[in-house]
């Protein structure tokens, strides 16, 4: 298969930059031209591309998962550096939305492009082939569409337009380097106007507006049915084109209306969307669009909110106003139905209560949902051969927990038909030949494939296995094929196969109680149920990993002044993590998304860990008014005197190393910084540099998995219990004060801060010892143990954790 060393993008725009930025950040060095501004002197020739990168540079949220990897980007014009792209792998094509302008380029490129080098557009909709008409035919055959969506790091979606000239193996080679170096989600798209996700997405939101006219609903209460409620972002329909820009939306709204002539045709912008445009009010990139900040001064230093207080658009007068919380009794009570299929059944009527009389949410909610399935279905085989590209595509790309025909599903395909039969509504007729042959969902459960399902395939009128890519899989899927060998109500130990088990944890954002510590004991322990298996894996399917220890636990026993319950607590889990550390097989961690406070500290303890490179990973506790007290102060300090010894060995407590290394180490706990990335999180220590980062979030299971029996196989040797730690001691512990001392002086941190970084100061330092002084890895734990006890007790620590159960903010107090 070709390999891709090295890339050019043409077009430092907003996808053009934050596509280099994502390869730099998979490692992958890349060209990134532009055009050459007019008059411009010869320095200046770069300064398009240059301010393209600068901007991606700066971008929020973050292109570049570390700072450092803008160094892998190199600038340059269309009129000085074409010739450069004789030594790339692969051409990316991310200029203006202009076939014309986009030919144009493309011509220039065909002169100097090496034969066989794949070349691509980022084309948001324009016909693939129609751009490379005329063209020789070996650009022909290596010419595609690969539409990245915005913001690339983060969306996962990766449409890949091939046109009949296409050859197979460059749209191979390209789909597996997106799918395991840059982590996309690979869906295959037709070459027809704006491809799948913005086909279904257009036509989804300009449904929801013309809905919103029709029935007189506010900006505000459209956002509040088409967000979680109905498992789409928390953006919404409006905050979302917002971020996307007006102009983004209107562009492909053009194109679609343009190109396409469907039976939804009679879809367009609304007048109050054209007259936004007149405005140039495009979104957040104008500071205002459906919202804006109000920008007004806070009534008084005790109000500063309402400095931030947002406004939402009238959309009949154009006129901002205060946003109003919309008030939709079906949607309150919905909120507290956590799954999302149950949810959608109760706000349709379908749950046996029936559509209710003046409920606005269900009056709204079954038009835009039931439109949307049948649009969906009816474009089987038009923009793609299955729905399972279709439902990807949303997911991937629009952030919704489920595509068109799996929120269907949950709905109920022949409940929901029999209705819109009944009302006289439009059935397509792709669904009403799924439930002519007897079936009654689009998918079905299938333990026996790498995917777990099957969907039913227009095609052969059957359900098919869901293909995915080898190495693509989750803990639910290994969970249906080779069942749990033990579970609790916060914790499951499960068969991943070849002798490698699972933990996973599946409490409410995974926070850690006494139920997922225990089963991490018990699976450890000689005897338990970990005794069947050769190696261990952590990791399970939530957005994050975890949120850290269970504080809800915590506050109940200090409040009712168990201390013996809080020293139990932390000596358990203090334990498990050591239990973890010095296991004869090896564990692997697979942390992602949030890994904070006791995730992180589980983290540590392992073998080594296989981090999705979307790791926001840190040690939190502080926050709380707390100190990591599961051995993450003792992990962090054992990796700063390996870190010193490794530079100046023998240093013995007292080197300018060590100082160094304390100092960060330090800061990074008293300030309870988290990483924003995988690359982050090792420059802070939370990951060694044998630790590798998997790329493609689907695929850190597989990965993990395979690292275990890779140190399986080399002969896995756990780590010594280490009892002659030389102990930083009082100079260092001096030091460490005195900062915090000129900090509180600074006016930097409260009376309440000190006295937490003084305890984390001690612990880290093993006590006020003298420099040197041999102490175990038990007596760091001992230490952390009763700094966190003591700490519980003060009445401020108390009132932060209250507030964080509360607010899910920190109080600095
Ligand atoms: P952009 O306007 O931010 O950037 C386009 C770049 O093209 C600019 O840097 C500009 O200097 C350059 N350019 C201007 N005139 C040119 C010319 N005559 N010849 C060559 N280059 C010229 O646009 P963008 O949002 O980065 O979009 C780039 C492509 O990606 C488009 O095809 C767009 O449809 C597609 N796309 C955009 C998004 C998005 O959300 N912005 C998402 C997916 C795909």
């Amino acid at each position: 298969m070709k390999s891709i060393r090295k890339v050019a993008i043409l077009g430092a725009g907003t996808m053009g930059a934050r596509i280099a930025a994502h390869f730099a950040n998979a490692g992958v060095a890349s060209y990134l031209f532009d055009i050459v501004p007019p008059d411009a002197d010869v320095p200046a020739r770069n300064k398009i591309a240059a301010a393209g990168l600068e901007a991606a540079r700066k971008s929020k949220p973050a292109a570049f998962m570390d700072a450092s990897l803008a160094r892998l980007v190199t600038v340059g014009n269309f009129e000085d550096d074409l010739k450069k792209l004789a030594d790339v792998d692969w051409i990316i094509e991310a200029v203006v939305e202009n076939l014309q302008l986009k030919r144009e380029l493309l011509k220039k490129v065909e002169a100097v492009r090496k034969p066989g080098t794949i070349i691509t557009t980022n084309t948001s909709g324009l016909p693939v082939g129609k751009i490379a008409e005329g063209f020789a035919e070996d650009f022909r055959r290596s010419w595609f569409g690969t539409h990245f969506f915005n913001p690339p790091r983060y969306m996962r979606l990766l449409e890949l337009i091939p046109t009949p000239a296409t050859d197979r193996a460059a749209i191979d080679a390209i789909a597996h380097f997106c799918d395991v170096r840059l982590g996309k989600g690979v869906v295959f798209a037709k070459d027809t106007p704006n491809f799948i996700g913005n086909r279904i997405g257009t036509f989804s939101v300009l449904n929801v507006m013309r809905l919103m006219q029709e029935m007189d609903l506010t900006i505000e209460e459209v956002d509040a049915l088409t967000g979680q409620a109905v498992g789409w972002p928390r953006s919404a329909t409006f905050r979302t084109i917002d971020l996307v820009g007006l102009d983004i939306l209107g562009h492909v709204v053009v194109n679609m209306t343009q190109n396409v002539h469907d039976e939804r045709s009679d879809l367009k912008l609304p007048d109050f969307f054209r007259q936004m445009l007149e405005h140039n009010w495009l979104g957040d990139k104008t500071k205002g669009g459906f919202y804006k900040k109000s920008g007004g001064r806070a009534s008084s230093p005790a109000e500063p909110a309402k400095e931030d207080e947002r406004l939402a658009l009238d959309w009949k007068t154009l006129e901002y106003h205060p946003r109003q919380k919309p008030k939709f009794p079906a949607l309150d009570m919905a909120k507290n139905v956590e799954d999302t299929g149950a949810r959608i059944r109760m706000l349709l009527g379908l749950d046996g209560s029936g559509p209710k009389k003046g409920d606005k949410a269900s009056q709204f909610l079954w038009p835009a949902l039931t439109d949307l399935w049948t649009y969906s279905a009816n474009r089987i085989p038009e923009i793609s051969d299955s729905i399972v590209e279709i439902d990807r595509a949303m997911r991937l790309g629009f952030n919704w927990e489920l595509g068109p025909f799996e929120l269907w599903d949950a709905a109920g395909v022949e409940t929901t038909v029999e209705r819109m039969k009944k009302e006289g509504r439009p059935i397509s007729t792709n669904v009403e030949k799924l439930l002519a042959s007897g079936k009654k969902s689009w998918y079905t459960d299938n333990p026996k494939t790498a995917s777990g399902r099957a969907y039913w395939d227009l095609k052969t009128g059957n359900h098919e296995p869901v293909q995915v890519p080898a190495g693509v899989w989750s803990v639910g899927v290994a969970k249906k094929s080779n069942g749990v060998v033990k579970k609790n109500s916060g914790a499951s130990l499960l068969d991943l196969g070849d002798g490698v088990a699972c933990i996973e944890f599946h409490s409410k954002m995974n926070s850690l109680g006494a139920d997922i510590i225990q089963l991490m004991a018990q699976t450890m322990k000689l005897g338990g149920p970990g005794d069947n298996f050769e190696a261990f894996v952590i990791t399970n399917d939530a957005p994050n990993f975890s949120v850290g220890a269970n504080l809800m636990l915590l506050l109940m026993s200090v409040q009712e002044e168990e201390w013996d319950d809080v020293d139990l607590a932390i000596r358990t889990f203090q334990n498990a993590n050591q239990a973890i550390k010095f296991s004869p097989k090896p564990v692997v961690v697979a942390p992602f998304g949030l890994t904070l406070g006791g995730g992180c500290e589980v983290s540590l303890h392992a073998a080594a860990r296989q981090p999705h490179a979307e790791l926001y990973i840190g040690q939190v506790e502080v926050g709380v008014g707390l100190l990591p007290g599961a051995g993450g102060c003792k992990e962090m300090l054992l990796r700063a005197i390996d870190s010193a010894e490794s530079i100046r060995p023998g240093g013995r407590g007292e080197s300018v190393e060590m100082m160094e290394a304390m100092k960060k180490i330090f800061e990074i706990i008293a300030t309870g910084k988290v990483a924003t990335s995988a690359h982050e999180a090792r420059d802070l220590g939370f990951l060694s540099d044998s630790d590798h980062i998997t790329m493609n979030r689907e695929r850190v299971l597989s990965d993990a998995k395979a690292r275990a029996l890779e140190l399986v196989r080399a002969g896995y040797r756990p780590p010594v219990p280490r009892t002659d730690l030389p102990a930083p001691g009082e100079n260092i512990l001096a030091a460490l004060k005195m900062g915090v001392r000129l900090m509180q002086q600074g006016g930097y941190v409260s009376e309440h801060e000190v006295k937490i970084a003084t305890k984390i100061a001690e612990v880290l330092c093993g006590g006020n010892v003298s420099p040197g002084t041999p102490v175990s890895e038990q007596y760091i734990l001992d230490l952390e143990r009763e700094a966190f006890k003591s700490l519980c007790g003060e009445k401020k620590t108390q009132e932060r954790i209250q507030y964080t159960l509360k607010t899910g903010k920190t109080l600095r107090n």
